[in-house]
Formats: structure tokens, sequence, C-alpha cells
């Protein structure tokens, strides 16, 4: 039995794994204090190696639709693991759950899996760029697509210009072929259309973004969107590796009735267990191997065991009725948190999608990555520590978002509520 304390395990942890974690936003570094390490999940709740228990917003960063430990879902794992967790040739239950997502979402006719959002993503884009034989790729300031190399670009000066590294070991050329425009925002949409247009192999948004707040974003400028990028032959990705499945059956194409070319997904479609995918019709599909010449492979791609607890997972939500729940349960929040926070003198807003909800720490509600108080990150500290002792586990950011899971009840709603209620105040400047 382990008796390590936290903080001695994120000591051992950080002799033998860079910053003691596996991902870099673990670490703490935005709040301070040493990460908790957890030991297991219950529903809505999780355990750390010291036995506290936390109401968990976090849930995963977002594939827990269902919460910690769903019954059904562990026993299919358990069962699936039974007869062979991987054999590197196909099996039946990848055609299963490929039905299952194109049968979901608008416009697909096939899918790939995969075994991350990131490596979803950086398919769609060799895809796009292959099926296309154009290079350029267009970003948005704010949106997360993962860490693959043309992704990993932050704008420029000015309003359409080549894209900068966002990270060491990312050559300037790479960069130089994305494009990064601001969010919300047609002009910058159209100048870039008008100068560049006929280069741009494809535009990738998340059309709910929400990896750096939840920055939403009008019908007509994804329709806008839609129809520029339809116009210069350039392909549309929305990369729902967040929404989809979550926000709607068909994730956000659903929720706005606009069809992208390609869609990427990760998060939710493998329960719990490392999955991406990413597809389109069957015409652009057919560009890649072995059909067609854009190369993409994986040793552990459409595993049984992952595929299985995804096909499960869906087949809840579906059953369950888990859209429809978990909006009357997200209304619930929103308007609770509203109603508790409304006579409080420092500044918020609550923004939401259905399960998916954030509390900015300034007046309005942003809509692009610009628009972003820089200053709320170091006031969000002592609200996410006091929301810590009180045992509620939040994002360890001030941007990053909030997930409801079907296990989270009207009293675990509750509960939030009146904790938020009690430290908000530490939020002043
Ligand atoms: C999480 C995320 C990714 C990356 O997925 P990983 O599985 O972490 O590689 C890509 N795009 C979006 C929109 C995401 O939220």
């Amino acid at each position: 039995m382990s008796k390590e304390t936290n903080a001695e395990l994120y000591e051992r942890a950080r002799r033998v794994i860079p910053g003691g974690v596996n991902s870099p936003v673990r670490a703490f570094g935005a709040v301070g204090g040493a990460p908790r390490f957890f030991n297991r999940g219950e529903g809505a709740y999780v355990v750390d190696e010291e036995g506290k228990r936390y109401l968990d917003f976090m849930q995963s960063w977002g594939p827990l639709m269902l919460g910690h430990c769903h019954p059904e879902v562990i026993e299919v794992i358990q069962n699936k693991a039974a007869l062979g967790t991987t054999f590197g040739a196909p099996c039946r239950v990848e055609i299963e759950l490929a039905e299952a997502v194109i049968a979901s979402y608008p416009g697909l006719e096939q899918v790939r899996f995969v075994s991350s959002g990131t490596e979803a993503v950086m398919s769609a884009i060799r895809l796009a760029r292959g099926a296309t034989g154009r290079d350029l790729i267009v970003k948005f300031s704010g949106c997360y697509h993962g860490h693959a190399d043309h992704l990993l670009v932050a704008a420029g000066s000015g309003l359409a210009t080549a894209g900068q590294p966002s990270s060491a070991g990312v050559p300037k050329d790479f960069a130089a072929l994305t494009r990064v425009i601001p969010l919300n925002n047609e002009d910058a949409l159209r100048e870039l259309f008008a100068k560049e247009g006929d280069r741009i192999a494809a535009v990738i948004i998340e059309p709910i973004p929400a990896n750096n707040g939840l920055l939403l974003q009008s019908k007509e400028y994804l329709l806008t969107l839609r129809r520029l990028t339809r116009e210069a032959g350039a392909l549309l990705i929305f990369d729902e590796v967040i929404s989809g499945f979550r926000v709607a059956r068909g994730g956000a194409a659903e929720l706005f009735g606009i069809t992208p070319d390609l869609a990427t997904f990760g998060k939710v479609i493998g329960g719990g267990l490392p999955v991406g995918a990413y597809g389109g019709s069957k015409k652009l599909m057919s560009h890649i191997a072995p059909e067609g010449p854009v190369y993409q492979a994986g040793t552990l791609s459409g595993n049984p065991v992952a595929m299985a607890a995804g096909l499960a997972t869906l087949r809840i939500l579906e059953r369950e009725k888990a859209w429809t729940k978990l909006e009357e349960m997200g209304a619930r929040l929103e308007k609770e948190v509203t109603t508790a926070l409304a006579d409080v003198t420092v500044p918020w807003a609550i923004t939401r999608v259905g399960s998916i909800f954030w509390l900015s720490f300034q007046g309005a509600a942003p809509r692009s990555a610009e628009a972003l108080d820089q200053t709320a990150g170091a006031r969000f500290k002592p609200l996410f520590h006091a929301m810590l002792d009180r045992g509620i586990y939040l994002p360890p950011s001030a941007y990053e978002v909030m997930f409801l899971s079907l296990a989270h009840t009207a009293e675990d709603v509750s509960l939030f509520v009146r904790n938020l209620r009690e430290v908000i105040h530490l939020t002043a400047a």
C-alpha cells in the first residue's frame, strides 16, 4: 500500500518524468502546488492517493461523458481484454464503431481510427493536402488541435500572417505553411481568402472552441467560413475532438446544421481509452492508403478493447438520452450559478453548450483569444485551491472548460454552486 502524499509522489515523478507529468497542464503550473495523483474514479468523483475524494468537473478533459468507471463500460473492457488486447489485424468491433460514428455524424461516409486526437488531426491535415494538392492550412488563434508540428503555431503580427512556431522544435518553414487568424472576425477571413484562397488546402476550426475558455462563435460566422472554403476549393475541417458526441449525437455539425468536408474525433469516442478518428466522404477518404497515396498507419489503431469501450459508450449515451439529460443538467447549473452569483461584485460570466461550461472572470464572455483577460489566470489561482480544499476538482487553469457527466446529480451541481458562491470573491483583482 502506498502511503506517499501527493507532494512526495510529485517529487518522485519529477525525477523520472519531465515535469513529473505526461501532459503539461497536469503539473499545476498555472495554479501552483503539487498535482493530485489519482488512485480511482467513482462516477462524478475521483479519489487521490491520500484518500481525499473530489467532485470532478474535469472528467479527464472530456472523454468521460458517463462519469468514471461506468459499470457496463468496465465490463465490456474486461471481457474484451480477456480475448486479446490487440491483433494488428482487422476485428469486427472496428466495423461496428465505424458504422455507429458514420450513422451519427452529418456527411460522414468513412472513418479511420487512430489512437489520439492529435493523430486524428495530423492525419486529416495530411489528407487535405494530399487530396487538394495544396500546402497552406489555416487555423484560428485560441483553437487547439493537438501537438502536431503544423498546428503548434501562433499568430504573427497583423490579421492574416504566416504563423510563428509556438513550440521549440517546430521549424519556421513548417509554421510558414500555416496561417493563423482571429476567431469571430469575418474581415480577417475574407481578406485571407481574397489573398491566398487558391493556395489553401484546408481551414481547421473547433466549431465550438473549448481549449481557451469557451469562445462561442455565431452560426453566421461558421456559415461564412463554409461558403468561403467551398468557393475557394479548400476543405473545411471541423475538429470535434471535444464537441463530437458531447454537444449532440452529431456534434457541432448537427447543432449548427453545417457539414464540414472532414471531421476529427477523440475523447468521447474512446470511452476512456485512447482513440481518435477522422472521416469524411468516401471520395475524400479514398485518398488514404491502401486505397490512395496518402500514408497513415498505426500499430494499435482499431484495437478491440478501445473500439469496444467506445462502442459501449455510444450505445449507452443513446439509450440514456444523454444529450437531453445533459442539456437539462447544464441548464440547471447555469441557472443556479446565475442566481447564486447575481449580487457578487467581482466580474464573472458563464458560457455553456450542453454539458461543457466555462466560468470567465471578466465582464462579458469573450469570443476570441484576443478578447481574453490575461489577468484572469492569476486571479483564478486562489479560487482553484479553495475549491480543491473543499473537495471540488476543477481543471487547473482559468482557461480550461469544465464538463458535466451523466454521473453528476442535481445535488452535485448545487454543491458546486454553493461552494463557488463562497469562494468567488477570491478572484478579485
Ligand atoms: C484534446 C484535443 C485534441 C488533441 O487530442 P489528444 O487526444 O489530446 O491528442 C485535438 N483537438 C481538440 C479540439 C482537442 O480538444
